[in-house]
């Protein structure tokens, strides 16, 4: 069988796999295919892949014809799709919802389509589930921004021209990003609250050394796998009434707010970044499904008011190696968990509570309940 690691587009500075986790598909038994340059964009040179038995190739599109199953970070172009093999599977972020093209065209080509984004959140699949190693560290990256930006230090200084008081940074929303967002701010000294619509996560937040905010906004749900449930408008007004004032006291605010399949709550308006003071800085984190911030804009930073809002969408490229490496160590557990090391094939049992969550199109079918609805 084999295996393709196609380069992604040049935007993305992070790589599906480094050569260590090649090494571990070449000892699968799989046939590893890169393609040219697939790791330069983290200065790995191609030697290094082939030095552990991974061949590379010059051409994309033999590559992409002849592979069993084909890896990458980022979701194809629809022509690249109709150059796969009819019964291959494709494997990257897909964001199926939004993309119902690519959906059918990948039906339509007979190729089984996984999306890491819907990898279920069970203890099981939390080996593959790259939506929670790649939030993590852009929640470490997010801080470290701020804190390049910010014109103050984050931790209190007492020094002999007087003592210098701790940056304020406030977290909204408490996922996996957010808590490594609380985490990093905290070991660099940062004085740290943070609010989240459910109430299950002050716990963690008070373990990390922060402040966790209360701002009654009646009852919130959560889905079975504990993502939030949308929230009314009238309550987004009183979470909005609630902030105000933190907001307003902040050095930092990092929003992380995220609502399963939806785009991005509107959570801080044009006027909270007016209260704020000139110099502080609003990392949002959601800005590629929607955002969290009025006025925030992918890939730009933006100046109100002398408050600079950061809307960096490939948060996890800041520490590009680090990402790359877990990522691939994803893919790598998720096809080691299918393996049939005997036959060397992969076992597609659609009855697995893990790949019924995540694989979308298969026999020519779209088979994820969640997507045929959408669609
Ligand atoms: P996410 O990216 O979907 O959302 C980020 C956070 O935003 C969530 O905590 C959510 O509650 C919060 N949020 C939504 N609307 C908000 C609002 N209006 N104001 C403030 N906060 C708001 O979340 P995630 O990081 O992907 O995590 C989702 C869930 O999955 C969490 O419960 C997490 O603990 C869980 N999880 C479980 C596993 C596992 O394997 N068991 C692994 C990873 C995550």
């Amino acid at each position: 069988m084999q295996i393709f690691f196609p380069k992604e587009e040049d935007q993305e500075i992070r790589t599906t796999i480094l050569p260590e986790v090649a090494k571990k598909f070449v000892d699968l038994g799989l046939e590893v295919v890169i393609e040219e340059g697939l790791g330069s964009s983290v200065f790995i040179e191609d030697d290094l892949y082939s030095e552990v038995g991974a061949i590379i190739s010059d051409s994309r599109d033999t590559a992409f014809n002849s592979a069993d199953i084909v890896c990458r970070i980022n979701k194809p172009y629809k022509e690249e799709i109709a150059n796969l093999k009819k019964k291959s599977i494709h494997i990257s972020f897909l964001d199926p919802f939004n993309e119902s093209d690519l959906v059918k065209e990948f039906a339509n080509q007979e190729v089984s389509a996984i999306s890491m984004e819907l990898v279920p959140r069970i203890t099981r699949a939390q080996k593959m589930d790259a939506l929670s190693s790649q939030a993590n560290l852009a929640g470490y990256a997010a801080v470290v921004e701020a804190s390049r930006t910010i014109n103050k230090s984050f931790p209190m200084m007492m020094t002999a021209a007087g003592t210098i008081s701790p940056s304020r940074v406030f977290v909204i929303g408490v996922g996996v990003a957010g808590l490594q967002a609380i985490a990093t701010a905290k070991r660099l000294g940062a004085r740290v609250e943070a609010f989240d619509t459910r109430p299950v996560v002050e716990e963690q937040v008070k373990s990390l050394g922060a402040k966790f905010v209360k701002i009654d906004i009646g009852e919130t749900e959560e889905t079975d796998q504990g993502y939030a449930k949308e929230l009314t408008e009238e309550q987004i007004k009183m979470q909005q009434e609630g902030m105000k004032k933190i907001c307003s006291q902040s050095d930092v605010v990092i929003t992380t707010a995220q609502v399963f399949g939806r785009p991005a709550p509107r959570i801080v308006t044009n006027e909270m970044v007016q209260a704020m003071q000139p110099g502080s800085v609003i990392v949002d984190m959601a800005v590629s499904t929607g955002g969290n911030v009025e006025g925030s804009k992918a890939d730009e930073y933006v100046f109100e008011n002398g408050v600079t809002i950061i809307g960096m969408s490939n948060l996890p490229g800041e520490v590009a190696k680090d990402a790359s490496q877990v990522y691939g160590a994803n893919l790598f557990n998720m096809i080691e968990e299918y393996w049939d090391l005997e036959n060397k094939v992969l076992n597609f049992d659609l009855t697995d509570d893990v790949l019924k969550g995540c694989v979308i199109t298969h026999e020519g079918k779209v088979v994820n309940e969640l997507v045929k609805d959408r669609m």
